[in-house]
């Protein structure tokens, strides 16, 4: 390790309420020197992180469940990610690629090559957010087909600008007061199979009538689906969705895009969650862990359809920056190194056996779901499927308190998500869950 700073111990230690005196005056000063509009789920102020602790600047250790939304799988601050940023910061911190290029960029595009599903002939191009590569890889599909209509689902989320706003199918926060959108966007069903009894096949069908009566396969260039749904709820389509929607994809020439930004890059105890399903997208969009928190996202794909762009149609300014491009190598080397495929299979184990006994107890819990460590519960009011939106904020706001940071998520907004950090400790992972029971049960009690 290149990092003189001494070791954070991995464990939960309070030494002041959460947020504590520092965290509250810098959330004064934020409040009055950042926008509004940018929110906050925790009023804490974090200083460092390692593992699967996040260390507060008030010297409270939290047990991080949430790393960044799925972005630091292998740690905050990573020692192959600060080896490979720092070397790269002092030798080259910019070219341009579309100017000049460096090797990285390219050996990162020849990792994505490689570890996305599928052994056909594959070419990547590289950004700087999970949204703009979700823009890049619906330019390159309309390209491609010559054709403007998108499909995206219910539940969706493709991010926050305009075209990736229309694609997300949330209204608050994310639409609201935002619009119009970029026209050409259909969205259809999706197999949400805690709230809809059809199959994946039916649910898939439907899906197919209504692209064919109101779109017309001809017209669509691109269908785009989050294999598991994740701001949506950690939604998993029930069986036979993804193929059957992968099937009409390629009979009807349409190209069949996995955005794989929250559930790529071992989260899901596969390289990419298209694996469980056997699906072999055209194009995979990928961001969130590629670079253990460093700004870069890709989209890979077929090489007759990543080519089919004219030359200089692609790119941007920062796209694939050298010192982001060491970061992902850093990160990529230490999945491997790691095994955090499997680790993240046994993180799973733990969170859904932990998860299912508490689920036994508490008739809050409609659905323990997920994959890997991508797993999450939903909340409702019990003996219905009401969503109790309010308890799971009520929960993680509890959570944070007794220094636990665990994410909601869900269109309802009554979905606790869980994303450690895939180097986590079992123990700490074990305590943290320790207290979301507790929490819960508590806060279930006062409904
Ligand atoms: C986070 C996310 C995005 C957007 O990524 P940004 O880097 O925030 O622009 C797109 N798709 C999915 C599935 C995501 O989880």
């Amino acid at each position: 390790m290149s990092t003189a700073l001494p070791e954070i111990p991995q464990e939960r230690r309070l030494v002041t309420a959460v947020p504590g005196p520092k965290s509250a005056e810098l959330m004064a000063r934020r409040k009055a020197a950042v926008s509004a509009g940018v929110g906050a789920s925790f009023p804490v102020f974090v200083e460092r992180g390692s593992g699967g602790i996040l260390l507060d600047v008030d010297g409270n250790s939290i047990i991080d469940l949430g790393a960044g939304i799925a972005v630091t799988s292998v740690g905050v601050s990573a020692p192959l990610v600060v080896e490979g940023v720092q070397s790269q910061v002092e030798k080259l911190t910019h070219t341009c690629f579309m100017i000049v290029g460096y090797d990285s960029y390219v050996q990162v595009c020849e990792k994505l090559n490689e570890l996305t599903p599928g052994t056909h002939e594959k070419r990547s191009a590289l950004f700087n957010s999970g949204a703009e590569a979700v823009e890049n890889a619906i330019k390159i599909a309309r390209a491609y087909t010559g054709r403007s209509e998108i499909v995206a689902v219910e539940h969706g989320y493709h991010g926050r600008t305009n075209l990736t706003m229309g694609l997300t199918a949330k209204n608050m926060p994310f639409k609201q007061s935002f619009g119009p959108f970029t026209p050409g966007i259909h969205r259809v069903p999706v197999a949400y199979p805690l709230r809809d009894t059809r199959s994946g096949e039916e649910v898939a069908a439907a899906a197919i009538r209504r692209m064919e009566s109101e779109i017309g396969g001809s017209n669509i260039a691109a269908i785009i689906i989050e294999p598991i749904l994740g701001e949506g709820g950690f939604i998993v389509p029930a069986p036979g969705y993804l193929p059957a929607m992968q099937k009409f994809a390629n009979d009807n020439g349409i190209v069949f895009i996995a955005d794989e930004i929250q559930t790529g890059f071992a989260r899901t105890g596969a390289w990419f969650a298209s694996e469980h399903e056997g699906i072999v997208p055209d194009l995979v969009t990928t961001a969130k862990g590629i670079a253990g928190g460093l700004p870069l996202a890709a989209v890979t794909g077929r090489a007759d359809i990543m080519d089919s762009v004219h030359v200089g149609g692609l790119g941007g300014t920062y796209g694939g920056n050298p010192v982001a491009c060491a970061a992902a190598l850093g990160s990529i080397q230490t999945m491997e190194e790691l095994d955090l495929v499997n680790r993240a299979n046994e993180i799973g184990e733990i969170l859904t056996t932990r998860l299912a006994a508490l689920a036994a107890e508490l008739d809050v819990i409609a659905e323990v779901r997920g994959r890997g460590a991508m797993i999450a519960v939903e909340l409702v009011k019990p003996g219905t499927l009401e969503p109790a939106g309010d308890l799971a904020k009520r929960v993680a706001a509890a959570c944070i308190a007794e220094g636990v940071l665990v994410l909601t998520a869900g269109t309802y907004g009554n979905v606790l998500r869980f994303l450690p950090p895939l180097v986590i400790e079992f123990d700490l992972l074990n305590e943290g869950l320790d207290v979301v029971g507790e929490v819960l049960a508590k806060e279930a009690a006062n409904l």
